[in-house]
């Protein structure tokens, strides 16, 4: 007797990189994970055709903001996600310690989107673009940990945000010692933001620990590049990656250049991760969603599976959730994300208002979620 199973993707092509997985496959889900990869698989109670499409892992986003209404960077997940292909959405900070229960009560528990989240180091988070460290007493290391420590089902670590003025006369470099103090007590990784720094790059990453995040890694602004004045990839970057310091993208609305991005790749120094930075103020544009970011990388040549992977299986281990997230192998999560890779000519702009004249780009065209259909377009 055929199988029966609650959701069957058909005629698509698998890109599965954590498991080398690339072929013309159907996928089956049951009792919200994956049951089979294969041919001829069964029956199933909802179909999705993926002809002409790509069936991936559904994407994860390291890098969010999506404490709506709350933070003015908030937007919300659920209206984003699903039509995205994006399973996973990590908040990165838009919650302190103050505020954080207030994110898993109002935002993460009423999502169908799987939220999780870096707490901020500011205990009001980010309620607004600037300056959530200028009042000291909003900066605890010690309060933070505890954070972390409490929510440990939804909190992955710390964030801290490191630009001109966010502690106002107080050097960055004093509140990264706090910021990495903080992810000490917990022993849980720290999430730094590098862009609009007062200060050059290598100040902050030499003292991060492996599994630490460098977020907007390809940023443009002087003087934290990653880029140095002939146009290589600072040492301090290569020492870092060598100790597993992660280099995410974390697009935003001022921190992805196009030029900084191509010199690091063309020096060998690919992300390791690609996230959107989505928030309110870039939703509209430039940066609309973690497809649209993903093709800026498919026109910089990076080869369509290392796409995938980077916003895939690299993130689930960021997260250290590579055992269920990021892949199709039977058993994990029931996540999925099917994508027509269109072509023809497609205006693509940075953060830098420069703009890429791609020629193909990833739409979602349907989304599986905890093992049900999400989203069909
Ligand atoms: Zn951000």
């Amino acid at each position: 007797m055929a199988e029966q199973y609650d959701v069957l993707i058909t005629g698509g092509t698998v890109i599965d990189p954590a498991n080398g997985v690339q072929g013309a496959w159907d996928v089956a889900l049951k009792d919200g994970v994956v049951a089979a990869i294969g041919r001829d698989l069964g029956q199933a109670d909802s179909a999705i055709d993926a002809s002409g499409c790509l069936v991936t892992p559904g994407l994860i986003d390291l890098h969010t903001h999506v404490y709506k209404d709350v933070s003015s960077f908030g937007i919300e997940a659920d209206d984003l996600c699903p039509r995205t292909g994006v399973t996973t959405s990590v908040d990165t900070g838009t919650a302190g310690w103050i505020n954080y229960r207030g994110l898993e009560r109002y935002v993460m528990e009423p999502s169908s989107t799987r939220i999780l989240a870096y707490v901020n180091l500011s205990g009001v988070g980010l309620p607004w673009r600037r300056g959530e460290m200028v009042y000291e007493g909003y900066v605890s290391a010690s309060e933070c940990a505890q954070t972390v420590l409490n929510h440990p089902e939804t909190a992955l670590g710390v964030k801290v945000r490191l630009y001109k003025g966010v502690g106002g006369d107080t050097d960055i470099r004093d509140l990264l010692q706090i910021a990495l103090e903080a992810a000490n007590r917990c022993e849980k990784p720290l999430m730094v933001h590098v862009s609009n720094a007062d200060v050059p790059l290598r100040n902050l990453i030499q003292p991060l620990r492996p599994g630490d995040i460098v977020t907007h890694c390809f940023h443009g602004t002087q003087p934290a590049s990653i880029i140095d004045d002939q146009g290589k990839v600072i040492s301090e970057a290569w020492d870092a990656r060598d100790r597993g310091v992660i280099f995410d993208i974390g697009h935003g609305l001022g921190s992805f250049s196009y030029d900084v991005g191509r010199a690091a790749m063309e020096d060998g120094f690919p992300p390791d991760t690609i996230s959107s930075d989505i928030h309110s103020y870039n939703i509209d544009g430039p940066v609309y969603d973690l497809p649209t970011t993903m093709s800026k990388f498919l026109n910089l040549g990076m080869p369509l599976g290392e796409v995938i992977q980077r916003s895939t299986i690299e993130p689930a281990q960021v997260i250290d959730r590579e055992d269920d997230l990021g892949h199709l192998r039977v058993g994990a999560a029931g996540d999925v994300a099917v994508f027509e890779l269109e072509k023809g000519t497609f205006e693509l702009t940075d953060a830098t208002q420069q703009v890429l004249m791609g020629e193909q780009r990833l739409v979602c065209r349907a989304s599986v979620r905890d093992g049900k259909v999400w989203w069909q377009g």
